[in-house]
């Protein structure tokens, strides 16, 4: 059981699949950059800088196959579903935009947790940010306070988002789930499958140009990917048309605190990918 009691399944996979995971990790971040605009920059050693054409069509997400394919470098081939924009254009963004999803999520009862909650946990942070986090669920410190990643894996995000250059309150934290499971057990399909429309809507106020996906539940949910957080990691990737980055959940580092120096390596490939965009964060970052 972790400090927080989340994140109690394992994070680290065997070597199964690796080459496939790769080839279709390397794929999938290509296409990924291309149509977000964060080309060139290498997430991981070898790693193409070749740009993808913009506008390409979209296709399914990468699947590992049962015999491996040839690898083509198809820059222009989109891994994964793009946005799907059927959102009012002038519907409200930033605070007014989140302020309504959290009207439409009202006193939920959409699933079972409900009715063992003490807050919803909606999220928290700057609304316009161009950077959010994505944890799993509340856990019971969240619960108590209403307010995400507050226990002790919270404190340890706070000081990853620090060492980036931002303050807790210039980004926005959330999780896929909004209440906390009993026990903290890890979250249930009809719980993720009530729940996720809201943070699509959140996300869809926001509009960031990085999430931080935290950890393997987070990860493998937003992507529909169960390959192993070890080897998502530090591969950039898209949900609903966003860039998206994998990392380590605090929590598992708190239980492994070799594996911080991978999350460093990822959270700085974030922000490095941000400045090719022109994003850099307010204040310098560690080094
Ligand atoms: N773990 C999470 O995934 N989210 C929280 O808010 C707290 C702990």
């Amino acid at each position: 059981m972790a400090a927080d009691g989340k994140q109690t399944t394992e994070e680290t996979g065997g070597e199964r699949d690796e080459l496939r995971t790769l080839v279709a990790q390397l794929r999938t971040n290509i296409a990924a950059r291309g149509r977000s605009g964060l080309l060139g920059v290498a997430m991981t050693p070898g790693a193409s800088k070749k740009p993808a054409a913009a506008g390409a069509v979209p296709s399914p997400p990468a699947q590992p196959s049962a015999s491996p394919q040839p690898v083509t470098m198809k820059p222009s081939e989109p891994q994964e579903p793009q946005r799907d924009d059927d959102r009012d254009p002038s519907a409200p963004r930033g605070a007014a935009g989140l302020q309504l999803v959290r009207e439409e999520l009202g006193d939920c009862k959409r699933c079972k947790l409900c009715a063992t909650r003490t807050n919803i946990v909606f999220g928290v942070g700057n609304p316009d940010s161009h950077l959010v986090f994505v944890g799993e669920a509340p856990g019971a410190d969240e619960d108590a306070q209403g307010e995400p990643f507050v226990g002790k894996a919270g404190q340890l995000l706070t000081k990853m988002i620090e060492a980036m250059g931002y303050a807790r309150g210039d980004v926005y934290i959330c999780n896929v789930l909004k209440c906390r499971p009993p026990g903290n057990r890890n979250p249930e399909p009809d719980e993720v499958a009530s729940c996720e429309p809201f943070l699509k809507k959140q996300l869809g106020a926001i509009r960031p140009r990085m999430i931080v996906a935290l950890g393997k539940f987070a990860v493998q949910c937003l992507l529909r990917d169960d390959s192993p957080i070890s080897r998502l990691r530090g591969n950039l990737r898209t949900y609903e048309g966003i860039p998206l980055m994998p990392t380590f959940h605090p929590a598992y580092l708190l239980r492994d605190p070799s594996k911080k120096k991978l999350a460093w390596d990822d959270l700085k490939a974030v922000n490095a990918a941000l400045a090719e965009v022109g994003i850099s964060p307010p204040r310098p970052p560690a080094a």
